[in-house]
């Protein structure tokens, strides 16, 4: 069921974490600024061919942070018939497993550049990303139970947590005892190579860990064979629903798919709210990762008495905002992912200008791939297709008796990621959290942002097939079920 953080106001915001760290991130910054690394599949008793392909900076056209070789179909056939489960037993894989994530620490500069430069991340968003791998390390090391691994698990993870999302399937595979063989989003192969890197130094067998850089084709390929016995994928929607069919087609019946995938995430604000709480937790939810993260809120409801206080709170705190390149520490909304994801978001922004929505917008630098943080007016939820995955924010205005109905419409996009409400009536929270069908439930504070362990993270619906992520069910789906011991 549904999982509820926050009922207090609070005041997290990313500059708390910024201004622990900005000594050791101003000399980070000079160590890694022009360092070049590379990529490559990565293959039980074969070496590393030569990289081939430039990686972006999606901030920086004349900054490439490095080069890449993707896989072949001969690389996957050489991954499919090296794969071992590994056979240590639970506490040296934990041990293993914990020594990566020292590993990961102690690079903490290295990788925190790398993430900025190689996905555009802020450079608070991406140290807050190396946390969040270094805690499903540990976490997944250990609560691993003691069972049987399916056999061979696929990973395949998206570009916008390129550390974090990767390690977590990658980890929690590993630490049941499964071979892995990792296929990282084709826009992050650097950082998965050197999170590969870590994790053989310290000590995961080459044989239970592949990595297979290399687009969609590849993605396929490690779907569609009966030799892999379960998969682990977090993307869009679209994407795993071809995997699903594919499994279907190719896999043992009953292989285990975890997907998680998008949302059409919405926020209510009801006339009781806090305006400064609200608009502090939307500018969050709706900008942070310059809105590239599945959590963040797409859709605000704001009670209609409040609305034009509200809006014009809102659009203050977006002018308050820096749009610019995310290795500059002011910095708070880096660039979109590539050209692709950048001229798909103006293309939408453009079609809501001609039909006169478009409320607010902010500049941006004129190179690189930057989208607009936008504020955009609409009817209904019901309006919104698909999942826009960049800075646009939609805001919709209800009347006192409309919530239930602003609920119904909420629940009929058949998506149920994040969801967030923000109100100082108690019973209010209790009917809206009950009604409302998320995975991840934010009341009176921003919804982004979970936290291993204590705010495990997934959804449901077209969200995802649950178990969460940094939670407790996650492990077992990696493991056999063995039917219970017959009585004597
Ligand atoms: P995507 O689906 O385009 O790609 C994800 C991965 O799937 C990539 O590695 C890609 O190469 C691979 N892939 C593409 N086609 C494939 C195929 N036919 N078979 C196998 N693999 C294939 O998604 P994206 O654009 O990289 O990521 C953004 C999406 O991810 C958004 O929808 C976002 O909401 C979602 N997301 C969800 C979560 C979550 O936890 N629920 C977290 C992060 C991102």
């Amino acid at each position: 069921g549904p999982e509820l953080f926050g009922t207090r106001p609070n005041s997290m915001g990313w500059d708390i974490e910024h201004a622990q760290t900005l000594t050791t991130v101003e000399h980070d910054r000079n160590v890694w600024r022009a360092h070049q690394w590379h990529a490559a599949p990565l293959l039980a008793g074969t070496a590393a061919p030569q990289p081939a392909l430039t990686v972006d900076n999606p901030a920086v056209p004349a900054d490439t942070p490095g080069q890449v070789r993707f896989a072949s179909s001969a690389d996957v056939e050489t991954a499919l018939s090296a794969a071992t489960p590994w056979a240590a037993d639970r506490a040296t894989r934990a041990a293993v497993l914990n020594r990566a994530a020292d590993l990961f620490e102690a690079n903490y500069g290295e990788l925190f550049a790398l993430i900025s430069r190689e996905a555009g991340k802020s450079l608070p968003d991406a140290i807050a990303e190396l946390r969040e791998a270094v805690d499903f390390l540990r976490y997944y090391a250990a609560n691993a139970p003691e069972a049987a691994p399916v056999g061979t698990f696929t990973c395949i993870s998206p570009w916008n947590f390129p550390l974090a999302i990767f390690t977590g399937q990658v980890s929690a595979a590993l630490a049941t005892g499964n071979a892995v063989l990792a296929k990282p989003a084709e826009q992050t192969p650097l950082i998965a190579f050197r999170a590969v890197q870590l994790m053989l130094e310290a000590g995961v067998p080459a044989t239970a860990l592949q990595l297979l850089p290399g687009a969609g084709d590849v993605g396929a390929a490690l779907t569609s064979d009966a030799r892999v016995g379960g998969v682990a994928f977090t993307g869009s929607t679209e994407t795993a629903l071809k995997i699903r069919s594919a499994m279907a087609k190719h896999m043992a019946p009953g292989a285990p798919l975890i997907a998680e995938t998008g949302g059409l995430n919405a926020m209510i604000v009801d006339s009781t709210a806090l305006p400064e709480q609200a608009v502090q937790a939307v500018i969050e939810s709706a900008f942070q990762s310059a809105g590239q993260r599945c959590s963040a809120l797409r859709c605000l409801y704001v009670q209609e008495d409040i609305a034009p206080n509200l809006q014009k709170m809102l659009i203050g705190a977006m002018n308050t905002l820096t749009v610019g390149n995310p290795w500059d520490i002011s910095t708070d909304v880096g660039p979109v992912i590539d050209e692709e994801a950048q001229s798909g978001i103006q293309t939408y922004i453009e079609a809501a200008r001609a039909e006169g929505r478009v409320l607010h917008q902010l500049d941006t630098p004129s190179e690189g791939t930057f989208a607009q943080p936008t504020l955009l007016r609409v009817g209904s939820i019901k309006e919104m297709e698909r999942e826009i995955f960049g800075p646009v924010l939609h805001l919709a205005t209800f009347k006192a008796g409309e919530l239930d109905q602003v609920i119904a419409d909420i629940n009929g996009t058949g998506y149920g990621l994040t969801f967030g409400l923000q109100t100082r009536i108690d019973d209010r929270v209790q009917h809206v959290t009950e009604a409302v069908h998320a995975g991840n439930i934010y009341v009176n504070r921003n919804q982004i942002g979970a936290i291993v362990g204590s705010q495990p993270f997934g959804g449901e619906g077209l969200s995802g097939t649950g178990p969460k992520a940094g939670g407790p069910n996650y492990l077992t789906r990696f493991t056999k079920r063995h039917a219970p011991a017959q009585a004597a």
